[in-house]
Order: structure tokens, then sequence, then C-alpha cells
């Protein structure tokens, strides 16, 4: 090892911008929208055909039966594995290839990935395959550098991370992909900006509440016993009680953005009666109305503390309101998890990003989920960051962007942490 291997890397990894910015391209060509699950195949068949010429063994897994599988839009990932010169640590780089659909509000084609200003536009452009594309120049520049590697290096491009992961990183993480001692450290180029190490996520609770009423005529609605408004004593009670507890419950968590540091909760979608139409209503008094909360939960809560907050809060109701009653049903759960910043992905890679960026890294923790709970949760792997180009507020939206520079530069941070987390000098 020279004394500073970092420049010659980092030359290596300018002279191929264009590269880059021509796989970045490559990818959000395949218009790999979830729901359903377009073109997972031939998505998948790219990065394989790419890696294996590089000296990849190359698997192609399919999550068979996994929600959305079918003959038409088969749930198809990929995973490349190249075995160093000695034994040593395995680094691995995840990245989903599926996109959200596109939305209203383009102005350019959402998948032509037209290049403009520095930046390339396309949906999935910034969410993730900008970081993908980094990834593998990043590891492709490592490998071509020179120097003989320990370790193995990995790189996965896995699906349905948008719709939670059960035909991805959960499948394959629930058949070992991601334990060790297979894999030791992952990094996940999801967008949260080029200068930011994430090393976690919240936790979230998806419920249904529902209440009981009695039907009868609407003229004569003393007859009956109305859902809808027991369901507003239930938003009544959520308001007066549960949300100032839930804003003066604060986390150290470093969540971006900052007004996601303490517990939250969105009343997703609400619905009682008859169900819309354009046409008259009928006179009823609704026997039912289904309220659908999200609650998302700090470290420092837990998933039986924060149901039964909520089952409480229903159970007062029983006991004061006179014909109360309800179901609480779980719709789906994922514990908080956070990855420690001592550890050795994290530092590795805010040692780089100082290197590359010439500036401290921010750790931060995600307001929402990702594929980082499979790894935590079933792979038992704790050595796991998100890591990537892309802006965080870009993802999503209509127009969606990643800046080539961001690119570049985060391709130079992945391959100095891979590097280091190879040789063991983190
Ligand atoms: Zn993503």
């Amino acid at each position: 090892m020279t004394p500073d291997p970092w420049e010659n890397l980092f030359t290596m990894i300018d002279g191929r911008r264009d590269e880059l910015v021509d796989l970045a391209q490559a990818l959000i060509r395949f218009p790999t929208v979830n729901p359903p699950g377009e073109a997972y195949r031939p998505c998948a068949e790219f990065i394989g055909r790419r890696l294996s010429a590089r000296g990849f063994a190359v698997e192609y897994v399919h999550a068979a039966g996994t929600p959305g599988d079918s003959e038409r839009h088969p749930r198809i990932n990929v995973i490349a594995r190249r075995e160093g010169a000695a034994r040593g640590p395995c680094v691995h780089f995840n990245s989903h290839i599926d996109v959200v659909q596109t939305g209203a509000g383009w102005t350019l084609d959402p998948f032509a990935a037209i290049v403009k200003h520095g930046k390339i536009y396309g949906r999935g452009a910034c969410d993730m395959k900008g970081g993908l594309a980094a990834s593998i120049i990043a590891v492709e520049a490592l490998i071509d550098s020179g120097a003989s590697l320990p370790g193995t290096l990995e790189i996965s491009g896995t699906v349905d991370e948008e719709s939670g992961g059960y035909g991805g990183v959960h499948y394959l993480a629930e058949r070992g992909w991601f334990s060790p001692p297979r894999v030791d450290h992952v990094i996940i180029p999801e967008p949260l900006n080029v200068d930011r190490v994430c090393i976690g996520h919240r936790g979230v609770w998806w419920a249904e509440i529902q209440t009981h009423g009695r039907m009868a005529h609407g003229s004569m609605p003393f007859l009956g016993d109305c859902a809808v408004r027991h369901m507003n004593a239930v938003i009544d009670r959520l308001e007066r009680d549960l949300y100032p507890k839930l804003m003066a419950r604060r986390t150290d968590m470093p969540v971006v953005p900052s007004g996601a540091r303490h517990s939250t909760l969105n009343l997703n979608s609400i619905h009682g009666g008859q169900a819309e139409s354009s046409g008259y209503p009928a006179p009823c008094v609704p026997d039912s109305c289904r309220l659908v909360i999200d609650r998302r939960l700090l470290i420092e809560e837990n998933m039986d503390g924060v149901k039964s907050e909520v089952r409480e809060l229903l159970e007062q109701l029983v006991r004061e309101r006179e014909g109360f009653s309800y179901d609480l049903r779980d719709i789906f759960e994922v514990q908080p998890t956070m990855a420690d910043r001592n550890g050795p992905v994290a530092r590795g890679t805010a040692a780089a990003i100082r290197r590359v960026m010439g500036r401290e890294a921010e750790f931060v923790c995600s307001p929402g989920t990702y594929d980082q709970k499979h790894i935590d949760r079933i792979g038992k792997l704790r050595d796991c960051i998100a890591y990537g180009p892309g802006i965080l507020d870009l993802a999503h939206q209509p127009d969606e962007y990643v800046l080539i520079e961001d690119m570049v530069n985060s391709a130079k941070v992945m391959a100095m942490a891979a590097r280091s987390l190879l040789f063991g000098t983190v």
C-alpha cells in the first residue's frame, strides 16, 4: 500500500465521469415502476452482465410467491460477488432498482434520462439509480486501481423497496444473503445527500381503527347509532390527549428534517358510511367508520407501548361513551433501527466524506424506513448505513434529478470507504 493511495483512485473515477453518466442513464431508461414491478428482469440482467464481465460471480434470485410476483412481473434480484486475493471482510453495496410511479407535473420524459445543466433527469435518478451507478463505478475503479484487494466485494440490485422490500431485501435476508459471515459491512446508496451518513430510521406502526354503529333511516338518526360520530370522539381524543404527548417526546436520533425528531402520527385516511359516489346519497346512519393511522416511533419507544397507548385511549371511550365499540387492527410495523455511528462502516464513510468533500460528515437518521430494517432485524447485520448522492427532498418528486458532480464525489467516497474496510484500516 502506498502512503497515499487515494489520489490515484480519485483520478481514475474522475476519468470515468462520462461512463458514470452513461451507466446512470441506462439504468433510468428501464421503467422499473413499482407497483406493478415493470422491467425488473431486464434491469437486473443489465447489471448482472456488466458485473460478470468484470469478474463477478452473478446470481439471480427470483422471489417467487412474494407480493406482486407473477409471470408478467417476476420479482428478480441480482447479486454479484467478487472474491479478492486474500481473506478479508465482505463489503456490500445494496441498491433497489424499483422506482415509484411518475405522477403528474413532469416537464421532461421521466424515462429518457436527459442530461441538462450538470444533472440527469428521470424517475429514479435520485432514488436511487444515480446511487447504484456511483457504487458500480466506485467498485470497478477500486478493482482496476491496481492493488490486489483482500476480502470480497458485493453489489446487489434488489426489487420492491418502495413497497416494503418483501420480494427484495426481506426475501434475501431471510435466506442468509445479508448475514455474517457472508457479508460484514453494507452501504445502501439511498439519496441522503453526498455529505451525510444515515445510520438508521424511525419505526412505523400502521393500524386501522374501526368504530361500530347501527343502521337506521337518516331522517330518524336517534333510532340508530352513528359510527362517524363515534370516530369523531376518537379523533378528538387523539387531538387532546395523544398529539401533545407525541410532540413532547423528543429523540436523540439525529433525524432529518428536525421536525421529525419527535414521535408523529398521521391520519392517513378515513371512511364511514356509504361509498363515495357522484349520485345522491341514500339516507342512512353509518354503521361503520374506519380510520387508518400512521404512527412513527423513536428508538426510545417500544412497539408494545405505542400500541397500548392508542388502545388505552379507545378503552377509555368504551368506559365513558355510550354505545362505543371498536376494533383495532395492525396493518404493518417496523422497529426503529440505528447503527453505531462509531461502527466501521459509518466511521469509514465519514472519513471518506471528510477527505473527498473537505468537510465533516453529518450523521443523520431517516424519518421513514428503507431496506436497512431487514438487514438489521432479519440479517442480524448491524454494520449498515445509507449513503448516496441523491438529494433527499427530490425523491419521488416530478422532474427528479441527480447532480453528476454528486455522483462522481459519492463514487469516490464509496471507493475509499470500501477500500478502507477491505484492508481493515478504518
Ligand atoms: Zn429509495
